[in-house]
């Protein structure tokens, strides 16, 4: 199978989501052509997940076509864009474009995502070389209502989207750190290999939230962002953030803590959890701000688009990022982001 005959089976089948109004134009010829709202303002972001980087050779193709746009999603989602299209570039080893069954499962993955947040892929490029899955996706946000990282203001509230720390907790059991019980384990993993993102809310959030940002490389580090684009500090409570793991202490009790084999698992430490709350990655939950005159706003935002949203903090006039404890104590916490370059590569997932 040639390159254009790959393109055409995979990447652009019958049941492809139909190019709507917003797409004058899809796969096929050398631009693709989109057609936003009149007057809106076009968002665009870029993500890449490279083997050996981002995933494991052996990751299952379906997740990492959802993944790999989720992940571009959930940046339309942070800035409050509603997505409009999408592009692929895509370099696979020439043993990968023979595997049908392979490009099968990624071309579905990718484009069940797509076609649930009428998001089409409207063109790319194919190349050989080795897997390396880059999207680049477009949205559209009236002038002045986007969501930015430099919006908070000292007294607004901090806000979290959905659950925290479980994508982290399904690494740390892939990589032998602790133990999870099976129906623990399956929850993390959805939530580390199928992130949901935000989309919906972050559209609901538009002239409420003053600040936001997705959470793709731990609560910490991406509040860090927004704490340094709009100069202020930042307390969380410990207490709220611990409680905000799906994989509650109920859930690893309730699955038992022994292996099949009878073993004893060694379950994450109350502070391991912590840890995977505030510094843990992959979550690609919402982290945002509002003042709190909003907080029914933002509560009614939450409801609408069925999405949990949990107070977690407040911005501060200071600087730097605060842990309260539950006995009132703050501590500071190091509001670093993952860094590719700066600090040791961390296995795949
Ligand atoms: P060009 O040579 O003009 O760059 P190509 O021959 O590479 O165009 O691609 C032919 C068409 O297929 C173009 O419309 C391009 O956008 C599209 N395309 C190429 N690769 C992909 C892909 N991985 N996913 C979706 N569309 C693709
Ligand atoms: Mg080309």
């Amino acid at each position: 199978m040639g390159e254009f005959e790959l393109i055409a089976r995979f990447f652009n089948p019958a049941d492809a989501p139909a190019p709507d109004e917003r797409v004058a134009l899809g796969i096929g010829d050398d631009c693709a052509l989109l057609h936003p709202a009149p007057g809106q303002q076009l968002a665009v972001s870029s993500d890449m997940l490279v083997e050996g980087r981002h995933f494991f050779a052996d990751a299952a193709p379906e997740n990492l076509g959802h993944k790999a746009l989720a992940v571009n999603l959930s940046d339309l989602a942070a800035c409050g864009a509603e997505p409009l299209a999408f592009t692929l570039a895509l370099a696979l080893p020439t043993e990968r474009a023979r595997d049908h069954a392979w490009l099968g499962a990624f071309s579905h993955g990718l484009l069940a995502l797509a076609r649930q947040h009428r998001c089409p892929l409207v063109g790319g490029d194919t190349t050989a070389g080795p897997l390396n899955i880059c999207i680049t996706v477009f949205g559209q946000v009236p002038p002045g209502q986007a969501l930015r990282r430099s919006g908070a203001q000292a007294g607004d509230d901090i806000w979290v989207s959905g659950t925290l720390g479980d994508a982290r907790l399904a690494l740390g059991a892939l990589r032998s750190e602790w133990a999870l019980p099976p129906a623990a384990l399956h929850t993390a993993s959805q939530r580390l290999h199928r992130p949901s993102p935000r989309v919906a809310l972050g559209l609901a959030l538009r002239g409420i939230a003053t600040a936001a940002a997705d959470i793709s490389d731990g609560l910490a580090g991406d509040l860090g962002h927004i704490l340094h684009a709009s100069g202020t500090g930042a307390w969380l409570d410990a207490q709220i953030a611990s409680d905000l793991i799906a994989i509650n202490p109920f859930l690893l009790r309730a699955n038992g803590q022994y292996d099949s084999s009878g073993a004893l698992l060694h379950l994450p430490t109350p502070a391991q959890r912590l840890h995977s709350a505030l510094s843990g990655g992959d979550d690609y939950e919402l982290v945002f701000t509002a003042p709190a005159a909003a907080r029914t706003a933002v509560q009614a935002a939450g409801q609408q688009t069925a999405t949990a949203v949990t107070r977690i903090g407040a911005i501060t006039a200071g600087s730097g990022l605060h842990l309260r404890q539950p006995d009132g104590r703050t501590t500071p916490l190091a509001a670093r982001a993952f860094d590719h370059f700066g600090h040791s590569a961390p296995p795949p997932p």
